[in-house]
């Protein structure tokens, strides 16, 4: 996975886009909130007019993202959905697209709900497996969008055999990267034309505000997307924009910490007598374990896992105290979902089940506290699970 620059990630992301202010010398962006720009004269600009389409605190943050994943162009949203929403109006109706059956609720929603009744199709597969990915290919496919790995079953998706597979009817692979981040992984080296990130998670990295991206090298698409961006106006604040490049100097650091507490706590839950089954991508025994190897640097810090008995959910939910029981994922604080009814909920049932999302599926996102609190915090939620009075789960 050779990367265009010569300087790592590490310090492309303490850097960003530009090392300082070029106006003031200032080592940190200032927030630029103006909501519009003096022209020097008629038909002269400074580059920036209006800062629904450009403004200079954004355009740093969207510089910073295309050097992170090794790509030309950025653009930043106010949030992963409108990023998404912004990679949509790509296609028109007629155009079908397929979709990894295992994402985003919200992703989901936005699809079946919204694009569906305005004539686009999609069929959702399981991306991961290239059986299905090839007998799913029509030919007004236009385009296919993967999440890998996935949410919440870590599903890994191979990525150069998705492009490979959907450039030869010239159509475009879009990789929700938001699970690994740039840090573990750049799915434009491997042949996706567009990355998308929900930046709400590791790269703000703090739980404290919503950003969304699209990244890409492709010079025929960089016109449209910036015009859908400028017409839409989901356009990223300066303030949140300022907020996220703050968050991406730690990217590495941070990313280096979620990965070894994540392998700590998915270790810790393997080994419980009331968890079934866990879900991680750096268990050599993952059914995509050598793929993962092959396209990502790391496995992140996201875990999920079956617990034996549905009725412990309530209990766990309930009983963690250093862990929040909250929406979200990425960020330094470790926080824990119940998918069925939360970050899924929007996905019908039967498509839920059959994805694997069930009633006995809890997700981890693991924070940077210190891997042993986070443990202990696990540990003793499950230990209530066994105290549990009432069999019968009525009262939980
Ligand atoms: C959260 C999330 C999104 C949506 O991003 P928002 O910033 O919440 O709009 C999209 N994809 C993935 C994988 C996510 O986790």
């Amino acid at each position: 996975m050779k990367r265009e620059t010569a300087l790592s990630l590490d310090t492309l992301a303490v850097h960003g886009g530009s090392p300082f202010d070029p106006l003031t010398g200032a080592v940190c962006v200032p927030i630029y909130q103006s909501s519009t720009f003096r022209h020097p004269g008629l038909g002269e600009s400074t580059g920036f007019d209006y800062s629904r389409g450009t403004n200079p605190t954004r355009t740093e943050l969207e510089k910073t993202l295309a050097r992170l994943e090794g790509g030309s162009y950025g653009l930043a949203f106010s949030s992963g959905m409108g990023a998404i929403s912004a990679f949509i109006k790509l296609f028109k109706p007629g155009d079908h697209i397929l979709v990894s059956e295992d994402l985003y609720g919200g992703t989901y929603r936005l699809f079946s709900e919204f694009y569906q009744q305005y004539g686009f199709s999609f069929s959702w597969i399981d991306t991961s497996d290239v059986d299905k990915l090839k007998a799913a290919m029509r030919d007004e496919t236009k385009a296919v969008f993967i999440e890998t790995p996935s949410n919440p079953m870590m599903k890994v998706t191979d990525i150069r055999l998705a492009a490979e597979l959907i450039h030869r009817q010239g159509g475009i692979l879009a990789v929700d990267n938001t699970f690994l981040s740039p840090y573990f992984q750049n799915p434009l080296s491997l042949g996706a034309d567009l990355v998308v990130h929900s930046g709400t998670k590791y790269l703000g990295g703090h739980n404290d505000t919503l950003s969304g991206f699209l990244v890409h090298s492709r010079d025929d698409l960089e016109e449209r997307l910036r015009n859908i961006q400028k017409s839409e106006g989901a356009s990223l604040s300066p303030f949140d924009s300022w907020l996220t490049l703050r968050g991406i100097k730690t990217l590495a650091l941070r990313m280096e910490r979620h990965e070894q507490n994540g392998r700590s706590a998915a270790e810790f839950l393997r080994g419980h007598e009331r968890v079934e089954k866990v879900f991680y991508t750096g268990f050599e025994d993952h059914p995509q374990y050598r793929l993962s190897q092959s396209q990502a640097r790391g496995h992140g810090g996201m875990v999920s896992f079956y617990l034996k008995d549905p009725a412990d959910v309530p209990i766990i939910l309930r009983s963690v105290s250093l862990i929040l029981f909250a929406e979200s994922l990425g960020g330094v604080e470790s926080l824990i979902t119940y998918p069925l009814v939360q970050t899924h909920s929007a996905i019908p049932e039967e498509m839920r089940i059959a994805a694997g999302v069930n009633h006995r599926l809890m997700r981890l996102s693991v924070g940077i506290e210190k891997a042993g609190d986070i443990i202990a915090d696990l540990d003793a939620a499950l230990e209530q699970c066994k105290k549990r009075v009432p069999p019968d789960g009525s009262k939980l």
